[in-house]
């Protein structure tokens, strides 16, 4: 075993591939307000080279940073020295890496699948992988998915969106979204499971086919491409996209905090090196710009389900301001049906609310933005876990997440089909 990993790593070196030996995952959780502010100080801290994985909220909600090995001492010399306590998540994120990369490995020995029914949802893939899969799915499925291209990203990959029609003309829709944060790769995963149950359920499941009768379903599974194939083959950890920007060595934006919603508030950044870099305009990033395109033209969506990735949470607007949501009763009613549903497979809880309150002022966001289109029930998801293995989380994981989540989106969509606005 030793071998073999020792074999991948050079592998992996040889590619280009970034490592992440020694990094640490720690974990603090702030106890009163002096601690609160404390942490959000660390942000700025650039000389650290943290990565904020799960960022500062309230008191007692835990906050969790990567920290690469040749900075540890630091960091925790002016832990300590701030009286801040914190624990170590994850030991070395390289052997969590290695391991994720050899159960990758593993499935890739078999052969392609050949159809939907042979496609290994319990392991993660590669881009073309999935691009395969979207199209197998609709070949297997013509009278129910067809594949629209809605644009390209900046390196010109197709944006792929599945639509689930069973007729009519522009009927009134759901829209689903997931990897938009290319390294949240249990959402990429969920998508697809979502579209082969969606095809496999139609006909059977009363509820879903009562809604397809009715409305169309859009699924964009990979809405940051050239970010997840750099998370495959040289970063595991890219979030943003991979647009250069001028004047700057950091590459990328955050796609969701490009849009033009509270756009340059605070709640982003506006330094090209940060991971929640919001870009230089609303909208300049061609992975978001295509699916306001999409949604303008469309005219008659109802639903928009942005997915990511982690802490275990339903969140709807506003993030950019306290000014309650005007439908703010109703969508945490909803919120509240969603996240029971959810938990009633495998008893994983979740937190819900607006995304100020519950996290932390987010400006530009996806769903701030498709809610001030009109759209009432927009909600984002914060997948599994709740940061045990953070954005690495083990495969074996990957379907029952698709499952419980799926319940919850069921009482979003059947929520929506009967109550039209
Ligand atoms: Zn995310």
């Amino acid at each position: 075993m030793k071998v073999l990993l020792a074999f991948f790593a050079l592998f992996a070196a040889a590619l280009g591939r970034e490592t992440f030996e020694g990094h640490q995952v720690i974990r603090i959780v702030p106890k009163n307000e002096v601690h609160l502010s404390l942490i959000k100080s660390l942000e700025d801290m650039i000389e650290f080279e943290m990565d904020i994985w799960r960022g500062v909220t309230v008191v007692s909600s835990p906050v969790d940073i990567r920290v690469p090995s040749h900075t540890q001492k630091h960091v925790k010399r002016y832990l300590d020295s701030m009286d801040l306590e914190y624990s170590i998540m994850i030991e070395d994120l390289q052997a969590l890496l290695d391991k994720e990369q050899e159960e990758m490995d593993s499935g890739a020995r078999f052969a392609e699948p050949r159809s939907t029914d042979s496609y290994d949802y319990s392991t993660y893939h590669s881009i073309s992988d999935i691009y395969n899969f979207q199209d197998m799915l609709v070949a297997e499925n013509p009278n129910l998915v067809s594949k629209i291209v809605i644009g390209h990203s900046y390196q010109g990959r197709p944006l792929n969106v599945l639509k689930f029609s069973t007729g009519g003309t522009n009927r009134p829709a759901i829209w689903i979204d997931t990897g938009i944060h290319s390294r949240e790769w249990v959402t990429q995963a969920s998508g697809t499971w979502f579209a082969k149950k969606i095809v496999s359920d139609y006909g059977r499941d009363p509820a879903l086919t009562a809604i397809l009768d009715k409305m169309d379903i859009f699924l964009e599974i990979v809405t940051n491409p050239d970010g997840y194939y750099f998370s495959h083959t040289s970063n595991r950890m890219w979030r943003k996209t991979r647009k250069p920007n001028p004047g700057s060595s950091c590459i990328g934006v955050d796609p969701n905090r490009n849009w033009d919603s509270g756009f340059g508030a605070p709640g982003a950044s506006n330094n090209p090196c940060s991971e929640t870099y919001r870009g230089p305009s609303p909208h300049s990033e061609s992975e978001v710009k295509s699916i306001v395109d999409f949604v303008k033209s469309h005219g008659n969506i109802k639903a928009f389900i942005s997915i990511h990735a982690y802490s275990q949470m339903l969140l709807y607007p506003f993030g950019y301001t306290m000014t309650p949501a005007k439908d703010k009763a109703e969508l945490h009613k909803l919120a509240q049906k969603a996240i029971t549903d959810l938990a009633s497979l495998y008893g994983t809880r979740y937190r819900y609310g607006s995304i100020i309150e519950t996290i932390y002022q987010a400006s530009g966001s996806t769903v701030d933005w498709t809610y001030e289109q009109g759209i009432k029930y927009s909600y984002t998801f914060e997948l599994r876990d709740t940061g045990r293995y953070g954005f690495l989380l083990p495969a074996k994981q990957i379907i029952p997440t698709a499952q419980e989540t799926w319940l919850a989106l069921m009482a979003i969509m059947d929520h929506t089909s009967k109550n039209p606005y």
